[in-house]
């Protein structure tokens, strides 16, 4: 083969110059081998064709292995100990691995680079599960209002705490878009690059991988590979492309045979190129692959596990005894496939894996499959090689395995086995994920139709983990925080997340995995149908949990935010990355789509769409044509009509409309009209019609009456197509009784009403609010506060409706209330008038923290649980005293007596732990800064880091900003930005946090390797000033070439602030009118 042959006598004469060798792997020299040791080698190694070459024959008999001769590969690379001379000759590989020799002609990525960066990217790409909720949804106890960044998903329950929580939704303080902000952004930036041109080309496949890793978890943290890949040839081709990253090969041992039934032969590879711009090996051949033909590529490599979170990385923590430990994990999603093993690393390339992993005796590894076999390395004492069942056809970016010292629990039924895995010591709180997983993996059986494929899952929780989890084809990885549960530790809410990231995960197994998107422009599809089929899930298993309700808050009411911003996006569009348009839009437009088909017309369209492309690749059409077909049979869409006629309206623009019910005098006729919904009045019909292309969709239109009020019926009564300028609706109630529109706001769309219908809602929820379903309570609150925030309403009719809260008992309304008026006090806390808010705000709160009570029961209803937290952690932020005092209390009780952990319930602990710090000093902190260090809770953690940023001591405060940002300080780089929202979101925290950001733009980016563009978003969204804002211009254009990528975001956060000062010098000075004249003012005891 290519390579020179060596003198096995001789030592190996690495050149320590040569940029192979330009690593840190020690002991990487010496070739000390003996010919006894060649000959037993040899012996061994024929062992080792016989026993682990027979599956590979099995699985394509014509393959020959590409090891004929051994190769001694006497690199040692992996090891950090020093090792005798006997040693060393005993860790000659029992693989297929070749000699490293040296090799002029190289032009693949200099690992040396690979080893350079030891900073993680904290932000690795894909984070498959974005937040359902945010804590501060149902915990104000801290001002967060943390924009849920799209890439890290797992930070999204931020309990977020600072001296003033706000339950604020991610994006509930972006509002919309002015034109010029998007010319004075686009003007700063150059083109994009065009995606496409990254594409792998079409002339080849791959059908079966065979890939051997050792790592070297407990050593130097090196990999050694080995890859053969089988390839059919689609189309005449004169190379072979595929991807590589942060991974060094060697030219010589790159090989390709033709397979074919008399003998394999080679084709010789004339040139190797390495595209480091888009990650492509490419291997120009002497002669063109045939079309039709098969082909086997076989080459080595070497491998780093970084401490980025993403490709094959390393983890640590720190064991019950203090010991520190390390373990190796993937994260794939959605193109770092390539960082572990070279492959054709795109979602459309499905193929076959059979995965080889080695591993030290005392550890433990876990893939897709199960194990086969495990034989122990020739000669390598301690060392064994797991061999894993060759996989079903997938994706890349779905591949998985973990080697670590973890412990497993499982549950076994006749078709699977299902197993969680955790840090020994963390165990035990893996028992709730045990206890639900299995039973939404049946449940998805008889949903989808269709049995899980595996013959097993397991579930493992990491200490180190960018997104909240990933769906890995049968190995699904998570945060700690997201599938480890402590019952006296962890909040109801930290339970409920559990449940939903676990669902939505095992929904991809079917959605996602079974069935993958061609491209990364339909993984809203994935993302979407996880995000709403995740409910189903849950709600099969935790009925008292009402998702369903909570689903128009954790999703609709949130997404409707960001997606009206003028700098919104469609959510089909051509980004590698799901963010929060396509988790929460995605969800909502299915779920609407759901409602309008019915069922079983739903779930039959979906069975056969999964059936139709199992194992295979689809993109949105597909389903839509199933959908559509089942349909027209159940006749549950007329036939004129089809799925992607409707659907196409809600996927490929952005934005959504707010419907406009205009009733006839008598009332029995309304006209309806539609028009896109933008936080901020436009000033012109610009926003309405762009280009030649008008803002319309296809809105089903349901609606009840006070005569025969149904609020269960989500049924379209009538269709709005985009044609139509406006409908007329026929045999409404007459004019003394309400309708209410898009009953359990099922559709994607806001509604308003003529002036006497919103008199009669308004009448009817002060008479008995009971009448109209809880669902519909929250979307009238949500819709009358936004469209009083855009113009469409004036402020008088949302905040008269907001009085029946009074005897409101309903969690989902009272959350729908709350997130909205945490963006008025955010906009006031500033201002003078901030005080006689206040004074208003407590009007409301006061009566709800009398009924709920400061003594928390963990036996409640889940959403009484919720509305409690939310009732006190709102009293507390509007400092009442009652509130603060008994926190306050609370906190120094505890720290009387730390290891009495009944004294803060789990679901008060984020308010408790905040006002402790809050009304305290160094002393109070430090506590909670070593409670920090000495929990084995990860949502305790998290809470402890959130309430450490309430304090008031600005001091203490920079301390910890700069903590955040410093390595080893105890603070683990996944949670950094937690640290940074929770002292930017406290009042005392804003300024600092965005100086921080101007006075260590580089720091930041060298610390994450990259543009961490949510701190921008933290830092300036509650900015409503003109001096704010040129502050932010300023930065923008003197970073412009910087945040080239994150163009759309800076275009979202300029447009926030814009907005929030539009709102200030429109609505500001209305709402001290309305405070006023309804008897709060500055003076009064309200
Ligand atoms: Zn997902």
């Amino acid at each position: 083969m290519g390579g020179t042959k060596k003198n096995c006598m001789e030592p190996l004469n690495m050149d320590m110059n040569h940029p192979d060798n330009n690593i840190s792997f020690s002991n990487k020299k010496g070739c000390y081998i003996s010919r006894l040791a060649i000959f037993f080698l040899f012996v061994l190694f024929l062992c080792s064709v016989a026993a682990t070459g027979f599956l590979v024959f099995y699985y394509h008999s014509e393959v020959k292995f590409a090891f004929e001769e051994v190769k001694e590969y006497l690199g040692l690379m992996g090891q950090s100990k020093d090792y005798t001379l006997e040693e060393k000759t005993n860790l000659i590989s029992s693989t297929t691995m070749k000699m490293l020799t040296e090799d002029p002609g190289r032009v693949f990525p200099d690992l040396s680079s690979t080893v350079a960066y030891s900073e993680p990217e904290d932000d690795v790409n894909i984070v498959d599960f974005v937040p359902v909720t945010d804590e501060h949804y149902l915990d104000s106890s801290t001002e967060t209002n943390t924009e849920i960044p799209l890439d890290e998903v797992g930070e999204k329950s931020p309990s977020a705490s600072s001296s003033e929580v706000e339950a604020e939704t991610l994006a509930h303080d972006i509002e919309m878009v002015q034109p010029e902000l998007s010319s004075i952004i686009s003007s700063s930036f150059s083109p994009e690059v065009d995606r496409r041109s990254l594409r792998l080309p079409r002339a080849l496949k791959p059908v079966h991988y065979l890939i051997r890793l050792q790592p070297f978890v407990n050593g130097n943290f090196s990999v050694r590979g080995y890859l053969e890949v089988e390839i059919e040839v689609l189309e005449e081709t004169s190379n072979v492309t595929l991807h590589i990253a942060d991974i060094i090969t060697h030219n010589e041992t790159v090989i390709l045979r033709k397979l074919q039934d008399f003998g394999n032969l080679e084709t010789l590879v004339q040139r190797h190129e390495f595209d480091a711009k888009r990650e492509f090996y490419i291997a120009h051949l002497s002669q063109p692959l045939e079309k039709g033909s098969r082909h086997l590529m076989s080459m080595e490599f070497e491998g780093y596990l970084n401490d980025n979170m993403k490709g094959f990385y390393r983890s640590t923590y720190e064991d019950a005894d203090g010991s520190q430990k390390f373990l190796a994990a993937t994260q794939f999603q959605a193109s770092d496939a390539r960082r572990a093993f070279p492959c054709f690393d795109e979602p459309g390339f499905k193929a076959t894996f059979e995965i080889y992993l080695a591993r030290e005796e005392a550890m433990t590894t876990i893939s897709n499959m199960p194990i086969v076999e495990t034989t122990p390395m020739f000669d390598q004492d301690g060392w064994v090689w797991d061999r894993y069942n060759t996989t079903i056809p997938m994706s890349s970016y779905l591949v998985a395995f973990a080697v670590s010292d973890f412990a497993s629990m499982n549950e076994t039924n006749e078709n699977w086995m299902f197993r969680v895995w955790a840090r020994e010591s963390a165990l035990d709180q893996a028992e709730y994920a045990l206890s639900i997983g299995p039973k939404m993996l049946s449940h998805f059986e008889e949903f989808f139709k269709i049995p899980f494929p595996l013959p097993k899952l397991d579930m493992i929780a990491l200490p180190d983990f960018a997104p909240g989890a990933m769906e890995n084809w049968g190995l699904v990885t998570f945060r700690e925080t997201l599938m480890l549960y402590h019952p006296s530790t962890s909040s109801a809410y930290n339970k409920q997340l559990i449940a939903s990231v676990t669902s939505h995960e095992l929904a991809h197994q079917w959605f996602g995995n079974l069935v993958t998107p061609q491209w990364w422009t339909d993984i809203w599809l994935n993302e979407g149908f996880a995000s709403y089929v995740e409910y189903i899930g849950v709600d099969h298993v935790e009925p008292s949990f009402q998702m369903m309700e909570q689903f128009v808050l954790e999703r609709i009411h949130r997404i409707f935010q960001m997606d009206s911003l003028e700098s919104s996006h469609p959510i089909r569009h051509d980004a590698e990355n799901a963010d929060m348009i396509a988790y929460d839009k995605g969800s909502s437009v299915i779920r609407m789509m759901n409602h309008f088909l019915s069922d079983a017309t739903f779930t039959r369209g979906l069975n056969n769409y999964l059936r139709a492309f199992q194992y295979a690749n689809a993109e949105q059409d597909d389903l839509w044509h199933h959908l559509t077909v089942a349909a027209h049979e159940d006749q549950s869409l007329s036939s004129n009509l089809t799925v992607k006629t409707i659907m196409d309206t809600w996927t490929l623009q952005m934005g959504y409309p707010v419907v406009m019910v205009l009733r006839s005098p008598d009332g029995v006729m309304a006209t309806v009209t539609q028009e896109r919904f933008l936080q901020v009045p436009p000033r012109s019909q610009n926003s309405q019609v762009v280009g030649s292309h008008s803002y319309r969709w296809w809105v089903p239109l349901t609606y009840t009456g006070r005569d025969s009020s149904d609020f269960t019926s989500t049924k379209p009564r009538s269709w709005m197509s985009p044609s139509n300028d406006a409908i007329t609706l026929r045999g409404l109630p007459p004019h003394d009784q309400w309708v209410i529109f898009n009953i359990q706001q099922t559709g994607f769309y806001r509604v308003n009403y003529d002036v006497n219908n919103w008199k009669l809602i308004i009448n009817q929820l002060m008479a008995n609010h009971s009448v109209i379903g809880t669902i519909n309570r929250a979307q009238i609150i949500d819709d009358s506060l936004n469209l009083a925030k855009a113009g469409h309403l004036p402020y008088a009719a949302p905040l008269s409706i907001l009085r029946y809260l009074v005897a409101e008992e309903d969690y989902v309304p009272w959350a729908a209330a709350l997130n909205n008026l945490s963006y008025l006090k955010r906009m006031f806390r500033s201002t003078p008038e901030y005080e006689v808010l206040r004074k208003y705000l407590l009007s409301i709160i006061l009566p709800l923290y009398e009924s709920v009570g400061f003594e928390d029961s963990t036996d409640d209803p889940l959403l009484s649980q919720y509305k409690r937290q939310k009732g006190l952690a709102w009293a507390c932020m509007l400092e009442h005293h009652d509130c603060l005092n008994k926190s306050v209390e609370l906190y120094r009780m505890w720290m009387a007596h730390p290891k009495n952990n009944s004294i803060v319930s789990p679901n008060l602990k984020s308010m408790v732990y905040c006002r402790g710090i809050q009304e305290g000093g160094e002393k109070e902190w430090q506590f909670a800064w070593q409670q920090y260090l000495l929990s084995n809770v990860g949502s305790e953690k998290e809470q402890l880091l959130s309430a450490m940023g309430c304090t008031r001591n600005q001091q203490i405060l920079l301390r910890y900003l700069e903590m955040a940002f410093t390595t080893d300080s105890g603070i683990r780089k996944q949670d950094t930005k937690r640290v940074f929202r929770a002292v930017a979101s406290n009042p005392v925290g804003t300024s600092m946090a965005w100086n921080f950001i101007q006075e260590n733009w580089n720091v930041i980016y060298d610390f994450f390797d990259k543009i961490v563009i949510d701190l921008i978003k933290a830092s300036t969204k509650d900015f409503n000033n003109a001096q704010d804002l040129q502050q932010v211009h300023v930065f923008v254009e003197q970073h412009a070439s910087q945040l080239l990528e994150h163009k759309l975001d800076v275009q979202q956060l300029l447009e926030n602030v814009h907005n929030n000062l539009s709102w200030m010098n429109n609505y500001y000075n209305v709402i001290v009118k309305w405070l006023n004249d309804n008897g709060f003012s500055r003076s009064n005891t309200n």
